[in-house]
């Protein structure tokens, strides 16, 4: 049987589809490039922003013509059939299955079910935590691996709808993944990141290791060449974990910290924990103990209540800590959310607005960054063959930045050293220095 799996969503939704695939590669099913080719066609779906849900439901609509054409079968998993539940099935009467991401183990099942015209839908969700188990299994040679520590969330951010959709925070015990990144490794992945809503809680009053012990564990692992993390949460950034960057030389300079509004005002309404000058002095404290650390932040402008003033305490803050990069959003109200009933939105037009201004400062900044780049030797992992050249090659710095250069296909999956000759908005092009690299 083939399928074919596209995703929508965050790195937690990628790795997710991984799993799905592990599960259906290894029942001896064989992953296609194109709905049109495959027997059944599986959407994994993310409901944290309007847009990504309107795509869902528009991408819904062609694959149901799909099946009228060609019987293929249908399965929706992820975030929007957990917040919908058994509305999903009247939503879209003609899908034949449907997962919550907490029972995405059940694919295979779900499958076969519907090959005998069986619908099976499960949304179960806090206790169960199977999912977080399944490995994906990775081509040998592949050079980095994502590795899921933690599901769920506990902080009720008022805008965001993950804690309805992924419950509770809870951990994997560590020594289920040190045993995974030791497999990884001996497939040979030299980087991984350890992935979670929110990793600096990790553990958080358990009997197991905290985040920062964690971090130190993977460090000690031969084999292990990078370690990244990601999501943090600003309030949850310890002293302990902020000296890991210190002292972890294998742990990469670069942070993501959303700091999602520069107003207090705003901040207390989103229930975000901080202050502006709190999340400043945070990246102090990180810049004091790792000078060179790539600082990437998501920002969510035109947020209820935003007015000029708020909205200019959020520019001068992108201005004052000058981002790597930014991921900015228009705020778009969830259901569930204590945000969705705030009044005084702002109308949409306005935080359009907001949003072009902000995105055009930054874009200006990560020019200037890329290019201040320009004549200086970096470490690359190579990652694979360039989509924009068949000649060149890309990877990343340590500071996760992406770099292409011409090299040899027989590169991938090797530590280069490359000097940077030209610094664009998104990325760098280099070229390849033939020693061997040593910073
Ligand atoms: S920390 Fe806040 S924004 Fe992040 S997943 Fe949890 S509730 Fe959502």
């Amino acid at each position: 049987m083939k399928y074919y799996v596209e995703n929508f969503g965050c790195q937690m939704n990628e790795h997710d589809v991984e799993k799905i695939s592990t599960l259906l590669l290894v029942a001896g099913y064989e992953r296609v490039r194109e709905p049109s080719g495959a027997d059944v066609v599986i959407v994994n779906t993310c409901c944290v922003r309007e847009k990504a849900e309107q795509k869902f439901y528009s991408l819904m609509g062609r694959l149901r013509t799909l099946k009228r054409r060609k019987g293929t079968l249908l399965g929706v998993t992820g975030c929007i059939p957990q917040l919908e539940k058994k509305d999903i099935a009247e939503k879209l009467p003609f899908i034949d299955f449907s997962l919550g991401p907490s029972s995405i183990h059940r694919v295979k099942e779900a499958v076969e079910s519907a090959s005998r015209k069986e619908r099976l839908l499960d949304f179960s969700d806090n206790g169960c935590a199977a999912s977080l188990h399944v490995r994906p299994q990775i081509a040998v040679g592949t050079p980095k691996a994502f590795i899921t520590i933690m599901k769920g969330c506990d902080n009720y951010c008022s805008y965001c709808i993950v804690p309805y959709v992924r419950g509770r925070e809870k951990s994997r015990q560590s020594s289920d993944i040190l045993e995974e990144i030791r497999v990884l490794v001996d497939r040979g992945v030299r980087e991984v990141t350890l992935l979670g809503q929110n990793v600096n809680s990790y553990n958080k009053g358990q009997n197991d290791l905290s985040f920062p012990k964690l971090l130190s564990e993977v460090n000690s692992m031969s084999g292990v060449e990078r370690i990244r993390f990601v999501t943090s949460h600003p309030k949850d950034l310890s002293g302990e974990l902020i000296d890991c960057f210190g002292s972890l030389e294998k742990l990469c300079q670069h942070i993501h910290l959303p700091f999602q509004s520069g107003s207090d005002k705003i901040l207390r309404l989103m229930n975000r924990g901080y202050t502006a000058d709190e999340y400043k002095e945070k990246l102090d404290l990180l810049k004091n103990r790792c000078n060179n650390i790539a600082i990437t932040a998501d920002c969510i402008v035109g947020f209820p209540g935003e007015d000029e003033k708020d909205f200019e305490a959020t520019m001068m803050l992108v201005k004052s800590v000058r981002f790597d990069g930014l991921f900015s959003f228009c705020y778009s109200p969830r259901k569930l959310t204590q945000a969705a009933s705030l009044p005084d939105s702002v109308p949409r037009e306005e935080s359009m607005h907001r949003l072009q201004e902000l995105q055009s400062v930054q874009k200006a900044v990560t020019s200037e960054k890329n290019r201040a780049l320009e004549g200086t030797k970096v470490e690359v992992l190579v990652e694979g063959m360039s989509k924009n050249s068949s000649l060149e090659l890309t990877g990343r710095t340590r500071s996760n930045k992406i770099v292409n250069f011409k090299g040899d296909r027989n590169l991938v999956g090797e530590l280069v050293k490359v000097e940077i000759v030209k610094g664009y908005a998104n990325s760098l092009k280099g070229t390849r220095l033939k020693e061997v690299y040593d910073a």
